[in-house]
């Protein structure tokens, strides 16, 4: 069987000299040790100012909407995980849609400034795929009329922007680590920004708005995460340079292998491109199910990532977003990960090519 995706572990010996330190200290949880070294050693490596690392990336999104206080609407994409959409929600806003760019299946910035009435508060934008968005387009839009930006950014480990790496731009930027993402610390994730106020705000936030053990400033929630979780993240770093240049080789070969297939890819640069996903756009709805029974009669289990198109769930405004749900119809993710040997490649994509001409 071959899955859409497999997590990574590291050689369990790897992991297991953190679990001596922990089992040492008996200090499991609450900003441990190896909290505070996954953070130091995470911004070194991403060269970035702040960040807080928290127990998943949903949290993370819940966490940036409440810490710069939005209220009203906020405009999003509906091309993303639901997490994306039911934070918004969550957080008593109302998303609206603005649709996407046919090319990169990124919010279309043009779409923003349509959406925008006087109840909006933020734009809230995926960078799907691990690919950037327009982030100048959007800055100067939030500018131009006063607008927080958030970044959901959990595909992006490794992604740059302008030279930089993408969890640099926005009021605040989120990452997932969950067990499926190019990085990952089993469950986690975590919140990027560059104004220390706001760092403050979100650290509180973290902690049930602890100011000491018996003071508390403002209404917060549990975001922390455990030592045993920040382990596997400080191992996992060590792996993610060779994890992220697997991706690309393993992507370079899916796109030899399949170059006669009648499918489109997202438009990328790849100096910026973390290469996290391998998504193919059919033409028809009715070739991706073929494709789609194709691979599961050979036991390759694609995804429809992502399907449905968001402005369809039940508990936001119904709308219509032609391109979005155009393409939630015609996409696949094929499978990529560390271990996908290339004879898995040159299979799946065998599978794809047959009857195909
Ligand atoms: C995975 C994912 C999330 C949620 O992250 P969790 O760590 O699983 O809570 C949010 N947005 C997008 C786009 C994702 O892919």
């Amino acid at each position: 069987m071959i899955n859409v995706t497999k997590p990574f572990l590291p050689p369990i010996e790897e992991y297991e000299k953190y679990l001596k330190g922990i089992w040492g200290r008996v200090w499991l949880t609450n900003n441990g040790p190896l909290v505070n070294e996954l953070e130091m050693t995470l911004k070194e490596y991403l060269k970035v100012n702040h960040f807080l690392y928290l127990n998943n990336g949903t949290i993370a999104i819940q966490i940036a909407i409440k810490a710069l206080g939005l209220k009203g609407e906020i405009i999003t994409t509906p091309f993303s995980y639901v997490a994306t959409t039911s934070s918004i929600v969550w957080e008593g806003c109302t998303p609206v849609f603005a649709d996407i760019d046919p090319l990169t299946l990124n919010i279309d910035p043009t779409k923003i400034e349509a959406a925008i009435t006087d109840k909006t508060s933020a734009i809230l934008a995926t960078h799907v795929y691990g690919n950037p968005c327009d982030i100048d387009a959007i800055a100067a839009i939030a500018q131009k009329h006063n607008l927080k930006v958030i970044y959901d950014a959990a595909h992006c480990f490794g992604t740059k922007y302008k030279g930089k790496s993408v969890f640099a731009y926005g009021d605040v930027t989120t990452a997932s680590f969950h067990a499926t993402k190019v990085f990952h610390t089993i469950e986690g994730g975590g919140v990027f920004t560059n104004d220390p106020e706001l760092l403050k705000t979100m650290s509180l936030m973290r902690n049930f708005g602890h100011n000491g053990p018996d003071r508390f400033e403002g209404v917060g929630i549990n975001g922390k995460n455990s030592e045993f979780h920040a382990a596997m993240g400080i191992v996992n770093l060590k792996w993610a340079d060779k994890i992220l240049e697997s991706r690309r080789a393993q992507s370079e070969r899916y796109d030899k292998k399949l170059s006669g297939l009648n499918v489109s890819r997202i438009k990328y640069d790849p100096n910026d491109f973390n290469y996290s996903y391998y998504p193919i756009i059919f033409e028809t709805e009715a070739q991706t199910l073929k494709a789609i029974e194709k691979l599961h009669a050979n036991w390759i289990y694609p995804r429809r990532y992502f399907y449905p198109s968001l402005n369809s769930l039940k508990y936001v405004n119904a709308v219509e977003m032609p391109v979005s749900e155009s393409i939630c119809k015609r996409v696949i993710c094929l499978p990529l990960y560390y271990e996908l040997a290339n004879e898995e490649i040159d299979f799946v994509s065998g599978v794809l090519m047959t009857g195909n001409s």
